[in-house]
């Protein structure tokens, strides 16, 4: 621990760690209660953290790993089903009788926890659609999982700090600051706590990719040794905010550029109108993002391939017929499109979340839901775009700009997410 943050731990008594309670804007609140909740006591906090169980492939036909010294593979009640020599691939699959092939080796079971030796990693690579993906390395152990389907899921079991430095590496930029490195490890810490949390009892907690955070195992290279170093710094904290006498952590949302005014989450149902996630945050530190991002547009895109692309993703639109018209019928207080309706050639009309229609068409080409749009004979043409991602909470590039004008990460995280505060959890 450094000393920018030493306040928080000298600020909490050990009386003072709060229970935690969950509000997501996406999922609503979720209360917890009785074990769940780690209650009253640093100790209670920090016994209920444990490793983060990341989705890190679902679905694939085949799995393979490397190590480099030996593995070893238990079954779900921790028994010992074997011990392999790594150091080439070793490919895992289904195993036509319903269990799982393991190299030469065959089990009758439906998962397999694949564990290396604690001081190594273990590579890692898919097969998906006719190829192998590249090899990443993964601390922790892996759960391969036989769908019903007959896919296999991979679940890799890590340490929080971990996971978090693993994060931080692949979701900021390799030039930003280091209070910027910082701050966004404590918003990944606590976006991934109250994921775990919320989802105790499921088969995992997040997923590796922007659906939560962007997770692709250990990089060895600068950034990935200064996201260590800002997860080590930062250890243990979260943001929370006060509500109803208790400290709560929330969904710390974040994305790429708010592109001058960040959203409110209460656009997802008015219980997640909680004033960190409240929006209207103004930022024009993000200017300094390079290409079109703080500013972008106008894209054209002919009627036939708007379709197209909605169709891709939800089919049965198709009863819409051609495109006749996309307007807004709802925005949040700052102007920013909510809901649009999408008008068919029939006559038929449907309204969906600008979110959806955005990352519909492409979110890298319509980089936000902050634009106009117009419709001629042939185009949805989009304009005025402003910003890069879904603009709830802290503004990536923001979050740079005020790290190069010396603001610390609890000044830059307090910015973006009003009301709330530093709190250690372990
Ligand atoms: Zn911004």
């Amino acid at each position: 621990m450094g000393g920018n943050y030493d306040s928080v731990s000298t600020a909490l008594s050990k009386s003072a760690v709060p229970a935690l309670v969950l509000i997501c804007p996406f999922c609503g609140p979720i209360v917890l209660a009785g074990s769940e909740v780690p209650a009253e006591s640093l100790q209670d906090a920090r016994s209920a953290v444990r490793d983060v169980r990341v989705l890190m492939a679902m679905k694939v036909e085949r799995v393979r790993l490397r190590a480099p010294g030996a593995i070893s593979i238990y079954n779900d009640d921790d028994m010992a089903l074997g011990t392999h020599a790594a150091d080439d691939w070793i490919v895992v699959s289904r195993d036509g009788s319903g269990g799982i092939r393991f190299g030469a080796s065959r089990w009758k079971v439906a998962s397999i926890v694949v564990q290396p030796d604690p001081i190594d990693t273990v590579e890692v690579s898919v097969y998906r659609d006719g190829e192998w993906s590249d090899g990443n390395r993964y601390p922790g152990t892996l759960r391969i999982i036989v769908r019903d389907d007959g896919g296999l899921d991979v679940v890799n079991a890590v340490e929080v700090e971990g996971y978090v430095a693993c994060v931080v590496a692949n979701e900021v930029w390799p030039t930003f600051e280091t209070e910027a490195y910082r701050a966004q490890a404590i918003a990944a810490r606590t976006f991934v706590l109250q994921e775990m949390l919320r989802r105790n009892r499921a088969e995992y907690d997040v997923t590796a990719t922007q659906r939560s955070q962007v997770y692709r195992g250990i990089r060895m290279d600068e950034p990935g040794q200064r996201a260590r170093e800002a997860a080590r710094y930062t250890g243990g904290i979260v943001l929370t905010y006060r509500r109803q006498g208790q400290d709560r952590l929330f969904c710390t949302y974040y994305s790429a550029a708010c592109g001058g005014m960040s959203q409110s989450a209460a656009i997802f149902g008015r219980e997640n109108d909680i004033e960190p996630l409240s929006g209207g945050v103004r930022c024009d530190y993000c200017k300094i993002a390079p290409g079109k991002t703080y500013r972008w547009g106008p894209v054209h895109l002919t009627k036939q391939e708007v379709r197209s692309r909605l169709l891709a993703k939800y089919p049965k639109l198709r009863s819409l017929g051609e495109i006749q018209e996309v307007t807004v019928v709802e925005r949040t207080p700052s102007g920013r499109p909510v809901r649009l309706r999408i008008t068919g050639s029939g006559g038929e009309s449907h309204d969906m979340l600008a979110e959806r229609f955005r990352l519909a068409m492409g979110g890298g080409e319509i980089k936000s839901t902050d634009f106009t749009i117009r419709v001629t004979g042939r185009e949805v043409i989009f304009e005025n775009g402003r910003g890069f991602g879904h603009g709830l909470g802290l503004c990536q590039w923001g979050m740079q700009g005020q790290a190069l004008q010396s603001k610390r990460a609890d000044e830059i995280l307090q910015y973006y997410y009003p009301g709330s505060k530093l709190t250690r959890v372990y």
